[in-house]
């Protein structure tokens, strides 16, 4: 079958822009050659420090940002050559739930009009209809119609997201675009809606990105899992893969840092050294050698490629580049 969602070479740079006339100076590079594919039904995670590019990947995808190059091809279309009346109904199958639901759900609206509100953009329903559709909504996420009328500060944290998660779900998306959907909830009540999430996705066929900053978060709920850094992937592997032979340095420190209970065992294991260089003034070479414990000469000089060392498990580092032309002998 051909992929759901196809993303080739995708760029998004902001120029910086600096002294008195605002001159363009440089760019960030937020996103710098990103590529992969998902299937229907299926979950890519996507993890990495704050700064690494996942959110602007998001967002790029549904063109809220306009990417700088590449191509995003959604049900063989290319979404990045629509045009904006296209777009607008492209956006019915692509949605997006965000990290904060109570700065996304707009506080002097009730359930009802919030939930409405995406029949209404698509102009879609009778008022009668979108009022059935809020209802049914409503306990499909493990609420009831009789929130319909509630306002969003009326509700528990883990609630609201709920509210948010079945915004997203009310012109029928295939796929959502979840952007830190559990981030800031307590760790009790991210179980909840992940299992919601996990839930939704088998009974209504949905397809998933799951973005996050933890690796832990998206273990169970993900297909398959890319590790960021300052705007590449450096690491993209099916979860078994990625989880039991983790290949890139970054992905290693990631999983070692995934926090125990003891915490001197924590600063005994974490690999991670320093802070996240800037993304305006990436290093050199791999972004990841100021911070790599495996750094070689090469590492500085020369950007690793990212290559398919087995099927479905590809790494961006030098450290396997032996093995990489042994597999092409
Ligand atoms: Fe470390 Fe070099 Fe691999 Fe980068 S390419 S992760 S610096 S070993
Ligand atoms: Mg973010």
């Amino acid at each position: 079958a051909e992929p759901l969602l196809k993303v080739n070479g995708l760029k998004k740079y902001f120029p910086i822009k600096s002294g008195f006339f605002g001159r363009t100076t440089g760019s960030v590079k937020a996103v710098n050659d990103v590529s992969f594919e998902i299937y229907e039904g299926q979950t890519l995670g996507i993890v990495g420090e704050s700064g690494c590019g996942k959110s602007t990947t998001g967002r790029a995808i549904m063109r809220l940002l306009e990417p700088t190059d590449g191509e995003v091809i959604f049900e063989g279309k290319s979404i990045t050559k629509m045009t904006s009346s296209e777009m607008r109904k492209a956006r019915r199958d692509i949605q997006m739930v965000f990290q904060d639901p109570y700065a996304s759900l707009n506080p002097r609206h009730n359930v009802q009009k919030i939930l409405e509100e995406p029949l209404k953009v698509h102009n879609i329903g009778t008022p009668e209809e979108r009022k059935e559709k809020v209802a049914k909504l409503l306990e499909i996420v493990g609420l009831s119609s009789y929130h319909a009328s509630r306002y969003p500060h009326q509700f528990s944290g883990g609630q609201r997201q709920r509210i948010g998660i079945a915004r997203a779900l009310m012109t029928n998306p295939k796929l959502i675009i979840a952007d830190e959907p559990v981030s800031a909830l307590d760790v009790s009540i991210q179980a909840q809606v992940l299992n919601l999430m996990s839930d939704l996705q088998d009974e209504l066929k949905l397809t998933y990105i799951f973005i996050a900053h933890d690796l832990g978060v998206v273990r169970h709920i993900s297909d398959r899992v890319a590790v960021m850094y300052l705007g590449k992937i450096v690491e993209i592997a099916d979860s078994e893969m990625l989880y039991e032979n983790p290949m890139h340095p970054y992905t290693q420190a990631l999983l070692t840092a995934v926090p125990v209970p003891d915490p001197d065992f924590v600063r005994k294991e974490s690999l991670i050294k320093g802070d996240i260089p800037s993304p305006a003034n990436p290093p050199t070479g791999c972004a990841f050698h100021t911070r790599c414990p495996y750094k070689m000469d090469i590492c500085s000089q020369q950007t690793p490629e990212i290559v398919e060392y087995e099927i479905g498990h590809s790494v961006a580092c030098h450290l396997h580049s032996d093995r990489n032309n042994d597999n092409k002998d």
